[in-house]
């Protein structure tokens, strides 16, 4: 299982969904599985960028890995995202339920993700929104990144501030690498 984690805006949908069908893994964005299924409270809560319950993420997560059958041959996209949602996980690598091969750390400057997102124009990409993303983003996720990095999860940083194709092939290259 890879997990692809950056701000807002860093690229971690385009590159997950064409790292799963390079390595033939399967693919969840828990952010657009949650667009697609979503309460009215919820969307208030998303429109303003706040994250979503712990409880309810990890129930999301639970009965995605449930209907697959090679659970390891996921990529996750946007989870975890909080502390909790990493601990949660790592449980899971433990008991050998699944194995987290690695985290792909999408790192693009603020500011050009600025520009990316206002482009994008999702009804989440208000400037508001962005700011409140971006420092949920600190508070809530960079904690997550030092968690795996203690665990000694491979940790692969990727430049997000190139081409679609030259971020894909920088990914693969890492983890190519990695398992040789
Ligand atoms: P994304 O598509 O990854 O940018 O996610 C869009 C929004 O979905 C976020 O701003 C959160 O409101 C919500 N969301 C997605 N994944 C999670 C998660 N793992 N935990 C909490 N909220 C999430």
């Amino acid at each position: 299982m890879y997990l692809i984690m950056g701000l807002a805006g860093s690229g971690k949908g385009t590159q997950g969904e064409l790292l799963a069908q390079k390595i033939n893994y399967s693919y969840l964005s828990t952010g657009e599985y949650l667009r697609q299924y979503i309460t009215e409270q919820r969307k208030q809560e998303m429109l303003a960028g706040k994250l979503i319950d712990d409880d309810e993420m990890i129930k999301i997560i639970e009965s995605f890995l449930e209907s697959q059958t090679d659970r390891t041959k996921t990529i996750l996209d946007g989870f975890p995202r909080t502390l909790a949602q990493a601990e949660w996980l790592y449980k899971l690598h433990e008991q050998n339920k699944i194995e987290i091969e690695g985290v792909i750390y999408l790192k693009v400057p603020e500011e050009k993700l600025l520009e990316r997102l206002l482009i994008r124009g999702r009804p989440d990409d208000t400037k508001q929104a962005i700011e409140k993303r971006f420092s949920e983003y600190k508070i809530s996720t960079e904690p997550v990144l030092r968690f795996y990095k203690e665990k000694s999860i491979p940790l692969y940083e990727i430049d997000g501030d190139k081409d679609i194709k030259g971020v894909q092939q920088d990914i693969l290259q890492q983890i190519n690498k990695r398992e040789k």
